[in-house]
């Protein structure tokens, strides 16, 4: 008998969270739709309709076109149900956004607040989280936790952070964080962060090569859907690839990264310009050093790409705050370069843009929540 109960109870689980899926991934859908594709009766899936929406987790609004017949009421999930906080932390401020259960941001905010490993730091930072979930009146029981992509190798099991060369965070803990936000917390490299947003907007790639374009270079491998992280989470890390043993001082004590080539701060080194001023300027179409400043970028940039094509053989996405002030021609050059002299071409539909800009690894981290939330649990 009491087999039987339970195997009943399981049963109605499985219905109930199938529903719920085949609505969350149709995004709008009607009954008679639910009771055809997924083969359930009638009563069962009214039944289980009933309970979702009384429980929040979906909603009845307005009717699909009629094809002739009684119009079909428009069943979808209710998309900020819950709700995922991302952190992205930078040297001299942080990024905040609330992204919904489709991974949607729905708030963002810059917070300027320089990076300090102290107390006082992560008080002062729990505080204007705290700020940002009451200014937009999200309820605390509607948020399923803080997700926090900083710069850094955090060690395997996401404790701490175990290389923090650039931001002076090494030993940077999980628990400065959650020992102060009334919340489950999580910690994310930004740069995998941010491949995890480029993989959830492009779900059907299976591999990539992703390149953070931000203050600091970052990038990451995506292989099988999957984000590489390696045997010590250090896959990925181009921004330490040597493109000239002679050329400048890297952060990491070694000359001629990438990063001292391609990273944002780069950038304005050898324009002497803000990222906004230097595109502002680059655009007008009258500064010829800035256009030879820019080139010299996208040839390093060429270099690298070429050469990774070869270790692993995918489209390669250019993220992050650079990602959208790349234009059209930029992309035609980048991609002119790259195959200038590689053995096998790039096609011009494997050189891919990001489109968060400099909230992508916030986003990209927050995803953590939403998609443990959405993947089924039985
Ligand atoms: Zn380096």
């Amino acid at each position: 008998m009491k087999e039987r109960g339970i195997t009943t109870i399981t049963l109605k689980k499985i219905n109930k969270e199938k529903v719920y899926q085949y609505i969350y991934h149709q995004k709008q859908t009607s009954k008679l739709q639910i009771v055809q594709d997924l083969q359930m009766g009638l009563s069962t899936v009214s039944q289980n309709l009933n309970e979702l929406e009384t429980e929040g987790l979906i909603k009845r609004c307005g009717y699909f076109e009629s094809t002739g017949g009684r119009k079909a009421q428009i069943i979808q999930i209710v998309d900020d149900f819950k709700i995922s906080i991302g952190l992205g932390i930078l040297k001299k401020m942080f990024h905040i956004v609330a992204v919904n259960l489709y991974g949607e941001a729905i708030a963002s905010e810059t917070i300027p607040l320089p990076y300090n490993n102290t107390e006082h730091y992560y008080s002062q930072l729990a505080e204007e989280v705290e700020h940002f979930i009451q200014n937009h009146h999200y309820k605390q029981d509607k948020i399923m936790g803080i997700s926090i992509a900083t710069q850094g190798i955090i060690s395997p099991d996401g404790a701490f952070v175990t290389y923090g060369a650039i931001m002076g965070n090494t030993e940077m803990k999980l628990s400065d964080f959650s020992s102060k936000l009334p919340y489950s917390c999580h910690l994310e490299h930004d740069s995998k962060a941010a491949a995890y947003l480029e993989l959830w907007n492009h779900p059907n790639l299976s591999s990539a090569i992703v390149f953070l374009l931000n203050r600091n270079l970052g990038g990451a491998v995506i292989t099988n859907h999957i984000v590489h992280q390696g045997t010590y989470m250090h896959s990925g890390l181009f921004e330490h690839i040597c493109i000239n043993p002679e050329g400048p001082m890297c952060y990491c004590g070694n000359r001629g990264c990438l990063e001292t080539y391609c990273s944002a701060n780069a950038l304005e080194i050898a324009s002497g310009f803000s990222i906004k001023e230097f595109f502002s300027f680059l655009r007008e179409d009258k500064n010829t050093t800035l256009k030879q400043i820019w080139k010299d970028y996208l040839d390093h940039l060429a270099f690298v790409i070429r050469n990774l094509n070869l270790v692993i053989d995918s489209p390669v996405i250019i993220s992050g705050y650079l990602a959208p002030y790349f234009q059209e021609q930029d992309m035609e050059y980048l991609l002119k370069q790259i195959n200038a002299s590689a053995p096998f071409k790039l096609n011009k539909d494997q050189l891919l843009v990001g489109t968060h800009g400099q909230y992508t690894p916030a986003i990209g981290a927050a995803l953590y929540y939403v998609k443990e939330f959405i993947q089924p649990s039985i």
